[in-house]
């Protein structure tokens, strides 16, 4: 099983990793080279957060990016902010609503176990990375998107996003 870094470790291509506001373990990748590390409310990387076309295309060019690794994480503090915010801040709309529909998919957060609720990230995740690559792939940048959910309670251990795993998971969202 690989950690955070074991796995970071690995990769010989310049990758963008996106974290989310409050996992602990960014300090892991800050410093390794190959990466450029940023963070995002709840993971969110879309046009609607500031993450825009021309900002990934200053990432190609500038940082010479050829990959993009959605970060999440257990205990997302942010998630649960999200489900139990009621402002309907504009801002975190979309967060928001992905998140709903999760949850009728898969059962309520709040009442879910330790286990279930990193399964939930992993989907979660899964359906971030979904998003991500086909707004690339509209906007015409040939990017290669991944997605890993990190244990910060079991020594930063990973689980990497198989999009194979869930053809029909993903299949019910179009
Ligand atoms: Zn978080």
């Amino acid at each position: 099983m690989d950690t955070l870094k074991s796995y970071c470790d690995q990769i010989y291509i310049k990758s963008l990793i996106v974290f989310c506001n409050d996992c602990f373990t960014t300090n892991e990748v800050i410093g390794n080279s190959r990466f450029v590390v940023t963070t995002a409310f709840a993971n969110l990387v879309s046009p609607k957060t500031g993450f825009d076309k021309n900002w990934f295309k200053r990432m190609v060019k500038e940082q010479g990016i050829e990959q993009i690794i959605i970060a999440g994480h257990c205990d997302c503090h942010v998630i649960q902010f999200l489900f139990d915010d009621e402002s309907n801040n504009p801002h975190w709309n979309e967060a928001q609503s992905l998140l709903n529909q999760l949850q009728i998919w898969l059962g309520r957060y709040s009442e879910m176990s330790e286990a279930d609720k990193l399964k939930f990230m992993v989907h979660y995740t899964t359906l971030q990375v979904q998003i991500l690559h086909g707004y690339l792939e509209k906007v015409g940048l040939d990017i290669l998107v991944k997605g890993i959910v990190i244990d910060e309670n079991h020594e930063n251990v990973i689980r990497e996003i198989d999009l194979d795993y869930f053809p029909k998971f993903i299949n019910s969202l179009n």
